[in-house]
């Protein structure tokens, strides 16, 4: 009967308050490289378990709150063949670079380089090797540039759709902040604040309409009651078809940057 608390008494012996605190991440050999496991422990994990983020591709380890650091590890690494089978599988990413292409409002652009590093990144509908977005400057400072100008037209589409909902259901627009979550594509505060991700001026203009007429209807309604559900789809008719492209493409969007 007292083993319990026996054990308890060794555990506490063996942590004292000098213990170095644990790597939120460690690197596992494979191949002629390695692969970054990130480490989350978690009070009410019961087992260990691997994940890797589509959106991502960062391998996380869950670990519950007794197994070791050294036995965490020797799980990962005895998982290296299924992790590395997992990243194998994962979209390509595409980064802002010169030729890239990349969706704008769901219609491919190329992204160009040309002119004074003081011209202002536009868009060219008609030139010959098709629609493009144009940058200024030197091809160093495009990746920067192009994810700038994609957040500033995010930031345009957004408050034209939630003033156009806002004032559906006549209510003042919330505040607008852009963020690049991983795990939802918008929020909404109790203050009334409005949150999206940026990354939705890649979709088709239905997903990011839907996604503000979601926040906006939040703002009357704080749940995801029936009688939010009716709201949203008055705002946005197409609530189900934008649902279904998120559920099927969302997380591709998150390759591109
Ligand atoms: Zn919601």
């Amino acid at each position: 009967m007292l083993l319990p608390f026996l054990r308890r008494l060794t555990n506490a012996a063996q942590s004292p308050a000098g213990k170095p605190v644990e790597p939120a991440r460690f690197a596992i050999p494979h191949g002629s490289g390695c692969i970054d496991v990130s480490l989350r422990r978690s009070p009410t994990a019961r087992r260990l378990t691997l994940r890797v983020s589509s959106a991502t591709g960062e391998v996380v380890l869950t670990v519950p709150p007794r197994v070791k650091l050294a036995a965490a590890r020797d799980f990962a690494e005895r998982q290296t063949g299924w992790i590395a089978a997992r990243l194998a599988a994962l979209p390509q990413r595409i980064p802002f670079t010169v030729g890239a292409v990349l969706p704008l409002r769901g219609e491919p652009f190329v992204v160009v380089c040309e002119g004074p590093t003081r011209a202002a990144t536009r868009i060219d509908r008609d030139r010959p090797g098709g629609p493009a977005i144009i940058v200024g400057g030197s091809p160093a400072g495009v990746a920067g540039r192009v994810k700038r100008f994609l957040q500033a037209e995010a930031m345009r589409d957004y408050q034209q759709a939630v003033a156009r909902h806002a004032g559906t259901l006549g209510l003042a627009p919330g505040r607008i902040t852009l963020r690049d979550p991983k795990g939802r594509w918008g929020s909404c505060s109790s203050a009334g604040g409005l949150s999206f991700s940026w990354r939705l001026i890649l979709a088709p203009p239905v997903a990011l309409d839907y996604l503000a007429a979601h926040e906006v209807a939040h703002l009357r309604e704080m749940n995801h009651s029936n009688r939010f559900w009716r709201l949203v789809h008055e705002l946005a008719p197409e609530t189900d078809a934008a649902e279904a492209w998120l559920k099927r493409h969302g997380a591709g969007l998150h390759r591109y940057g």
